[in-house]
């Protein structure tokens, strides 16, 4: 089971190049765990050989973009929740897009509230990693809310949503 050890302890690297040996080897196992995983479960063959690194990702990616409707809707764990130990398929690859996102540090994570925005009505409230504030990214709006404030609205939401469909 990927543990997402990278995403939880900080490294340290000793050697350059480590911390990005460590994430790539990390999800390369996890990939590589998730397809004999669903092999296992719908009793596939075993992949016996495994080439080179690059060859191994490109097989490991192949195979589970075929298997992929079926790890999500009909993987066992499909149903667990998401957190950091999960085994729902779906919840493991969300976890190696957010560490890679995390190592690359490209762009600030974002968490969109899919919920609209108490001024606008748009589907733009998120929340950036770190921030305190939930911020609207309508330009034309630019709303902010607390943690507090969003919990609020969302519960009035659906309960309006909950009477709307009685
Ligand atoms: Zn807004």
């Amino acid at each position: 089971m990927p543990t997402g050890t990278i995403g939880r302890h900080p490294t340290h690297p000793a050697w350059p190049g480590q911390a990005s040996r460590l994430l790539t080897d990390h999800i390369l196992g996890a990939l590589v765990e998730l397809e004999e995983g669903i092999r296992q479960l719908r009793s596939l063959i075993r992949r016996s050989a495994r080439g080179r690194e690059g060859a191994t990702a490109n097989a490991a990616m192949t195979f589970l973009a075929a298997h992929l409707d079926w790890a999500l809707a009909h993987h066992p764990l499909a149903v667990e929740v998401h957190d950091r130990l999960s085994g729902n398929p779906a919840a493991q690859i969300h976890g190696w897009h957010r560490t890679a996102l995390r190592f690359t540090a490209r762009d600030t994570r974002l968490e969109h509230h899919r919920v609209p925005c108490p001024r606008c009505e748009l589907l733009a409230l998120f929340r950036a990693d770190g921030d305190d504030y939930i911020e609207c990214r309508n330009s034309n709006c630019g709303l902010l809310l607390t943690p507090a404030e969003l919990f609020a609205h969302t519960k009035a939401v659906a309960v309006e949503y909950a009477q709307a469909a009685a």
